[in-house]
């Protein structure tokens, strides 16, 4: 629950040092329940962080400077380079899009004015599960359903502690739920072996058990665990390494929960066909709900990546991997995969923004490259124009979507810095163009 006072609304940077109830925007989950206290050496996270999060507030980001080609510029003569560049090109791709809100909707304008390609870093990771909703639609839930009402947690293939470190600590070990003070303990699930489990402790977990395939074959026991409830199941003794009668055992575990929830994030399902994963589980779900009940909860969407979806959806109709070269949004998810679109020479610039964590630095591309990125953002040779700009959350005000696309979260103005918004830097250069 977001308690601002006057001082601490977004826009405002709070004026005492301890600063509470702060939504962090270094993962998707956006957990709004830190404490941050700032003195003289910057922003100190005190409580509720996690190593993400003290990394990304606590990094210090003072003195990067505009560059054109790696020298020092004013800001304006940086602008205004980019401006030259982008009225140049006759197919600029506009990549990274680490940002919230305000910044990908200044994307989406200055690709639509200059006939660019809009797609995020991690979409690769987000069309495993596009495909699937786009396809055959699905049954899912949210983070707050999740942590008050599912009874069996069952992890999919994915190491869910390294990308979102505090998910179990916020969502399955939770002392109460809404519905009950003293709710019973839950079982936890893993389908893979080697996943993180040391978060999965504390009173409301119950059992622990783990289905110890490959995780390139976790695909197999959702398959069998489908056969099985369908009434068909493998004569097998094993399936990708699993007993049968453990696969049994989880089916019967499934009809007998109130309400199991499967939970994966698709930059974890990194192997060929990943997309099938989701799509076998999303058949499971559809499956249990025809006589039990069940749902699904996609993570992932670290470095604003569900945010960038839902506005090119909103702005387009199309979620990313949308060009505007024809003069009106054009979707391909293959065609405007920016990664391949490079890889092929396609595109005559790169206009790459990160402003949240210094990792997504630009691909490898022999094209002029514009850069709008946090300090210390990872860079294999100077670019041509860079711009360091603000992280939302942290050095101005934004907004931001969380993981289950259910709620945008305001992020505040912590005053780490007076680094310039994203958005305000592309909406000068779309002015000017
Ligand atoms: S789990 Fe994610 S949102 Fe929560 S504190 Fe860590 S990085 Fe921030």
């Amino acid at each position: 629950m977001t308690n601002w006072t006057q001082a601490q609304a977004p826009g405002n940077p709070p004026k005492s040092n301890a600063i509470t109830d702060v939504a962090c925007p270094f993962c998707g989950l956006v957990c709004d329940d830190l404490e941050l206290a700032r003195d003289e050496k910057g922003l100190h996270v005190t409580k509720n962080g996690c190593e993400k999060a003290v990394a990304g507030f606590e990094r210090n980001v003072d003195g990067a400077k505009p560059q054109i080609e790696g020298r020092d510029v004013d800001l304006a003569t940086a602008i205004q380079a980019a401006t030259a560049l982008i009225r140049k090109s006759s197919l600029p791709l506009y990549g990274g899009l680490g940002t919230d809100v305000n910044g990908i909707r200044s994307v989406m304008a200055l690709a639509d004015k200059s006939g660019g390609v809009v797609d995020h870093a991690l979409s690769e990771g987000q069309y495993r599960n596009f495909r699937v909703l786009q396809t055959t639609g699905w049954i899912m839930t949210t983070l707050t359903e999740t942590r008050n009402r599912a009874d069996v947690i069952i992890v999919v293939g994915t190491d869910i502690q390294k990308l979102h470190p505090r998910f179990f600590e916020r969502i399955v070990n939770v002392e109460a739920s809404l519905l009950s003070e003293t709710p019973a303990k839950r079982t936890v699930i893993f389908i893979g072996k080697g996943l993180d489990q040391s978060a999965v402790k504390g009173p409301r977990i119950g059992e622990i058990v783990t289905l110890p395939c490959d995780l390139d074959r976790v695909g197999e026991i959702v398959g069998a665990l489908s056969a099985e409830i369908r009434g068909t199941p493998s004569s097998a003794d094993s399936v990708a390494g699993v007993p049968a009668a453990d696969i049994r055992a989880l089916v019967e575990r499934l009809k007998s929960a109130a309400y199991p929830v499967f939970v994966w994030a698709p930059p974890g399902l990194n192997f060929p066909n990943a997309d099938l994963v989701v799509s076998a589980v999303s058949d499971l779900v559809k499956e249990l709900n025809v006589k039990w009940r069940a749902a699904g909860l996609a993570l992932g969407g670290n470095e604003g990546a569900i945010s960038a979806g839902a506005v090119s959806s909103w702005q387009s109709g199309y979620p990313l991997r949308v060009s505007f070269a024809s003069g009106k949004p054009d979707y391909d998810f293959l065609r405007y995969a920016i990664p391949r679109m490079i890889a092929n020479g396609e595109g005559d610039l790169l206009v790459w923004l990160a402003s949240f964590t210094p990792d997504l630095g630009p691909p490898a591309t022999k094209i002029p490259t514009i850069v709008l990125g946090t300090p210390g953002i990872k860079l294999a040779s100077p670019p041509a124009v860079f711009i360091p700009v603000g992280t939302p959350g942290a050095d101005h005000g934004g907004r931001i979507i969380r993981v289950d696309n259910v709620v945008s979260l305001p992020l505040r103005d912590l005053g780490r810095s007076k680094l310039p918004k994203a958005s305000d830097i592309f909406g000068a250069i779309e002015l000017a163009l």
